[in-house]
């Protein structure tokens, strides 16, 4: 690459330089599937913080958004907020051809399910399915949750605007939808206002269930919680600071998984941990000023999270939230207390960042839905050989197939190559005991699948 630069540098001077450039795009875009794809760069720039900004504005407007709260004021409570993010979905269908099939889903939790819930209560979920073209049962969901609380986790009277916790990610969701719903795509994906997530996560588990009942491929879950916070309790500052949270394997896996996985490895590649790194790849090649963080767990350290009840039923999700916290601007009722101010107010909300964090959400959303199903049955051979050996089954719409692998203790793929349309590969000289290894199937337009981790072995 480096002979290439020096000519180039050499050629830029010339008056040749406009021929050159033209040959040079001409043979490579012979053969050689786009690194990157300007549909992305189009996503980036359309995502707008003035209409984040407005829909924060207008969630916090509710009073509070308790799961428990009013449901019959136009202007106060969760019953309101919710018919307004369903009103919201239902425009931007209107301006795509009805390309949003929004709905609410629901179910009533009983009083006395659990300490939270002090009296029977429907939790409602808003969704809005973009309907893919190819492959329509398979589904990216983006999440935001609807509801918001105050110190007293019962108390669903008092302001609670939950500006940060959680309209920034339900108003990053909404905003998605409307970008999102301009393109075309070949998997499904849903935008989604979860409910109950305060009061023990309900809104999640009532969909996952019904995700399940309905038969639905989900192949990732990324939940938004908390996108608008740049300035944390310690006084750090930084507008592209990210975080994105995973557990290392699904929890639904079997003994004899988990028992394989003792010699063959895969503590840190669960479907979620894959989802994960996806977003984390995406973000650094489009957006390469931002700094996301893998963190490795579940959630914060005995917190809480929407995407959980959806690897609980065998789904990847993932948590994307700011890097730096505020906990004198959650769960707080809003006061003055030793000169601190206290609550979740829209003042503390930095729009620009949210808005940062949705084109993340975005552009992973995108290039998931563009590209073909991961391979399956993916195998891996080269016990006591020198060479290394993977093979998989082809899926429809792949132009071809990449291998990944990383040393051991990389959190990343690091090292990758092409290998063209074929179902098996062996890399030559590279050890299978130094390395773990994955594949992807790649689209078209460049836009890969998720890694997937060998699950078997052959000789
Ligand atoms: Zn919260």
């Amino acid at each position: 690459m480096s002979k290439y630069s020096i000519n180039l540098l050499y050629l830029l001077q010339t008056t040749t330089m406009k021929a050159f450039i033209a040959l040079f795009g001409f043979f490579f875009s012979i053969g050689v599937y786009a690194q990157t794809d300007a549909r992305i760069y189009d996503i980036i720039k359309a995502v707008s913080a003035e209409r984040i900004e407005a829909d924060i504005t207008t969630l916090a407007a509710f009073g509070t958004r308790h799961t428990l709260s009013d449901t019959i004021s136009p202007t106060r409570g969760i019953g309101a907020a919710r018919r307004w993010i369903k009103k919201e979905f239902e425009t931007i269908s209107n301006q795509c051809n009805d390309c949003l099939n929004v709905f609410y889903q629901k179910d009533l939790i009983k009083k006395g399910e659990n300490n939270r819930i002090v009296k029977d209560v429907w939790v409602v979920n808003v969704v809005a399915i973009q309907k893919g073209t190819k492959y329509p049962n398979r589904f990216i969901l983006m999440s935001g949750d609807v509801d918001s609380r105050v110190s007293d986790p019962n108390d669903y009277t008092s302001d609670a605007p939950g500006a940060n916790d959680n309209a920034s990610g339900m108003a990053g969701t909404i905003e998605a939808a409307r970008v999102l719903s301009k393109y075309q795509f070949e998997s499904s994906i849903i935008y989604v206002g979860l409910s109950g997530e305060e009061q023990g996560l309900f809104g999640g588990k009532g969909l996952a269930q019904y995700a399940k009942d309905q038969g639905w491929e989900i192949i990732g879950v990324l939940n938004n919680d908390m996108i608008g916070n740049i300035q944390g309790v310690d006084g750090v500052i930084s507008n592209r600071d990210f975080r994105i949270f995973s557990e290392p394997v699904p929890p639904t896996e079997t003994d004899n998984e988990r028992n394989a996985r003792r010699f063959y490895g895969g503590e840190v590649d669960g479907i979620s941990r894959q989802l994960a790194r996806y977003v984390f790849t995406t973000t650094k090649t489009y957006m390469p000023e931002m700094n996301p963080t893998l963190i490795y767990r579940l959630d914060r350290f005995g917190r809480g999270g929407h995407h959980r009840p959806f690897n609980d039923a065998g789904f990847a999700g993932i948590r994307i939230m700011e890097s730096h916290e505020n906990y004198t601007q959650q769960h707080q009722d809003i006061r003055m207390e030793d000169g601190i101010e206290y609550g979740d107010k829209l003042e503390f909300v930095n729009f620009e960042y949210a808005k940062k964090l949705t084109v993340v959400n975005a552009i992973s959303l995108a290039s998931l839905a563009w590209a073909p199903p991961a391979p399956t049955n993916v195998a891996i051979g080269g016990i006591v050989e020198p060479s290394v050996k993977l093979k998989w089954e082809k899926v429809q719409g792949a132009v071809g197939y990449k291998i990944y692998w990383r040393d051991t203790t990389s959190p990343t793929w690091d090292m990758s190559r092409f290998v063209g349309d074929t179902d098996s590969c062996t890399l030559e000289g590279i050890v299978i005991d130094n390395y773990f290894f994955g594949v992807a199937a790649i689209g078209t337009d460049g836009h890969e699948s998720q890694v997937v981790f060998p699950n078997k072995t052959f000789r």
